[in-house]
């Protein structure tokens, strides 16, 4: 593979029909990270093709042969785990650590569902209505258009390649452009792991014009997408038209609800790391913090403080263990500043951070230090949109009823946290939060085994455990009629 020759297409690497090429930015100081191929609509075209004619090679082999490629490939990639980590730090910002840990989840995806695959089972019943017999088959739903984010772009295109490929289904990856290129690097362990040509196609381009075409195009049978709302709801209304099958997970606004009793020595550090890590760019990032009246204050003084101890840095791989890096882009950067700018002039106030960090080393990327508000309305953008920035808004809340709809009160619903130490406050809120994904004492929604997605404007479907390998496959019922020997 020569450097500009990035894109997959019927196991082939190549250059774009119309040789344009991409730059792939390093957040934190602007430079060039790589030069690769930017796709082609014509290209993208080329690459469903690809994909439909390998679905039934691929489909039809036994998940045994499925999984023995897949554990190959992450045989092959996490030998190279350390280079993926650096390149994904590089294109993204993250520190090095977090990008480690990113690339060896992926992996452990991988290898969980090439062992589900062997485990797919069927139902088989005795008819009800005269003497027939029933079962039912588990079938790949075919093409899978896979669109995704610059967030985590490995892990997400992992959480669709597992389940997908096990079932038996081919794939056109559309990677972000802003961070491409650990994507592309975690593919190509398929292809040196032997995985057959047009299996996976990687089609890097515009989501504009190479996404919209994987989304449109009738080769296409299923769309796998994460990203924001705007983008999901445009895509669940194209895939509407053909009857498509859709998995969208996109905006979220976390509520993380700390009640009277619960255990501060925990809740602080959580709220604090999925509030800050990767800079607050996580669909389940902590959005807005809801504190017992009784421990506000408390709450309040002990994370503003070591809000601003946090280490911010400039080099994710001379300070892999630092908290958090850049924002991805200069309109990632202007969305935190506009919506803590709103939440000012509405009335909050800024504990810390609120402003770059000084230092010539923050000079040239898109830095934000981590920011404590409080004073915080309802009606201000930073409570009501995705921030996806380092912004962390305060307010009090008096009873559990009372935290509980204010958790509710958001067009999302993806992931909310629940510090508590008492069972049946935990139960009422797990019960009574409206989203996908509940944490209690935890920080964390995401277990391989456990389903992941949104209500309400989060999104539809389920990504891991079972749903996440059912969302790749369609039921047949097959009815057989049982005559007695003549
Ligand atoms: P987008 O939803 O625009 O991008 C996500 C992916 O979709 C990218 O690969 C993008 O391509 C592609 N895409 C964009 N438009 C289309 C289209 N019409 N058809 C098909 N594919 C398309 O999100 P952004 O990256 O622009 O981020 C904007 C905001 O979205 C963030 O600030 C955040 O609020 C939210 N977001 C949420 C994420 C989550 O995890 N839930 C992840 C990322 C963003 P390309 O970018 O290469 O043009």
């Amino acid at each position: 593979m020569s450097m500009a020759e990035t894109l997959l297409i019927d196991g082939q690497w190549r250059s774009s029909a119309d040789g344009a090429t991409l730059d792939v930015i390093n957040p934190a100081t602007g430079e060039v990270v790589q030069t690769i191929s930017q796709a082609t609509v014509a290209d993208a075209q080329a690459a469903l093709e690809a994909a439909e004619r390998a679905f039934p090679v691929w489909a039809e082999m036994s998940a045994r042969e499925r999984a023995r490629v897949m554990h190959r490939a992450m045989d092959i990639f996490r030998g190279r785990l350390e280079e993926a980590a650096r390149l994904l730090t590089l294109e993204h910002g993250k520190p090095l650590n977090d990008s480690r840990k990113e690339c060896a989840y992926s992996a452990d995806v991988i290898d969980f569902y090439a062992e589900e695959s062997r485990r797919l089972e069927g139902t088989h019943f005795a008819g009800d209505l005269g003497p027939t017999h029933s079962f039912v088959l588990k079938q790949p739903v075919g093409v899978v258009a896979a669109i995704t984010p610059w967030n985590f772009p490995i892990d997400l295109l992992a959480w669709k390649l597992g389940p997908g490929l096990a079932a038996g289904c081919t794939f056109v990856i559309k990677p972000p452009s802003e961070a491409p290129l650990a994507a592309t690097l975690f593919v190509r362990s398929f292809v040196e792991a032997g995985i057959p040509p047009g299996v996976l196609n990687i089609v890097t381009g515009p989501g504009r014009t190479v996404g919209a075409e994987l989304v449109t195009n009738p080769i296409s049978r299923k769309i796998a997408f994460t990203g924001s709302t705007a983008t999901g709801l445009w895509i669940a209304e194209q895939a509407a038209r053909q009857l498509k099958h859709v998995t969208l997970e996109l905006g979220g606004s976390a509520p993380f609800v700390v009640c009277d009793d619960a255990d501060l020595d925990i809740a602080v550090p959580e709220a604090l790391r999925r509030a800050f890590s990767h800079t607050g760019q996580i669909c389940i990032s902590v959005n807005r913090i809801y504190v017992h009246r009784s421990r506000y204050d408390e709450f309040v003084a002990r994370f503003a403080e070591a809000a601003s101890r946090l280490r911010v840095t400039a080099d994710g791989i001379a300070e892999p263990d630092a908290d958090m890096g850049p924002l991805i882009n200069q309109a990632g950067l202007e969305t935190v500043r506009q919506h803590v700018q709103d939440a000012v002039e509405r009335g909050a106030t800024v504990l810390t951070g609120g402003r770059a960090p000084d230092g010539p080393q923050y000079a040239r990327g898109y830095f934000y230090l981590p920011t404590v508000l409080t004073g915080v309305t309802r009606d201000m953008r930073v409570m009501r949109e995705e921030t996806f920035g380092p912004v962390a808004p305060i307010a009090a809340f008096d009873t559990l009823e009372e935290g509980v709809r204010m958790a509710n009160d958001s067009p999302y619903g993806l992931a909310a946290y629940v510090y508590t130490s008492d069972l049946d406050k935990a139960f009422y809120a797990a019960k009574h939060i409206r989203a996908g994904g509940v944490g209690i004492n935890v920080n964390d929604i995401t277990d391989i085994r456990g389903p992941f997605g949104g209500m309400k404007m989060s999104g539809i479907g389920r990504e891991l455990g079972q749903p996440g390998m059912d969302a790749y496959l369609e039921v047949k019922h097959v009815r057989v009629r049982v005559r007695p020997p003549r």
